[in-house]
């Protein structure tokens, strides 16, 4: 098997069961030396060659296989030869979790900076804004509105941004520019 030693990282694992889900982990996290064909991977792995083909082309539009046709002299049949590329999950998986991170800051921006309002009925919350324009009262089932706390999903978004920040190794000096222009 190919790759060996990323495969044997559980973020890695987790990221290729993200894109390709339960039906094409098989096909995903056994990547042969070289190359190989769908039904040769199908029959070596106990699969129905329709998920051993979604999984590949889910795997090649992630940039994450390649594949070249052959054609049968005879036959005029095309047989597809498929090489699994996995060189590059580290450097993806980045620039995913960057993305994550810039999204989080940006959400825990909004949060910081906006009053909350919330129907208990409805489980509705409106922005400062909204829920004046609604004379606080909420539009659906007219109960009072009444001010929501976010300091607790603020928090929590500041732990998973502490997480990201570790993992990913910002350090303070290195701080906000970075994480923006990633
Ligand atoms: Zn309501």
């Amino acid at each position: 098997m190919a790759f060996e030693e990323l495969l044997n990282d559980p973020v890695i694992q987790k990221y290729l069961h993200e894109l390709v889900g339960p039906t094409g982990m098989p096909v995903a996290a056994a990547p042969p030396d070289g190359e190989v064909t769908d039904e040769e991977l199908a029959e070596e792995l106990g699969l129905e060659l329709n998920d051993v083909r979604r999984a590949l082309f889910i795997l090649y539009e992630n940039d994450l296989a390649s594949y070249r046709r052959l054609r049968d002299e005879d036959s005029g049949w095309l047989t597809y030869l498929w090489t699994f590329e996995y060189d590059s999950i580290p450097e993806q998986l980045e620039s995913e979790m960057h993305r994550l991170l810039d999204a989080l800051n940006e959400r825990k921006q909004y949060e910081q900076d906006n009053e909350f309002y919330l129907c208990g009925q409805c489980q509705l919350r409106f922005e400062f804004g909204e829920a004046m324009e609604f004379g606080f009262e909420c539009p659906q089932c007219g109960s009072q509105l009444e001010t929501m706390e976010n300091s607790r999903l603020v928090d929590a978004m500041e732990r998973r941004i502490e997480e990201l920040r570790e993992e990913l190794n910002i350090t303070d000096e290195t701080d906000a520019d970075e994480v923006t222009d990633a």
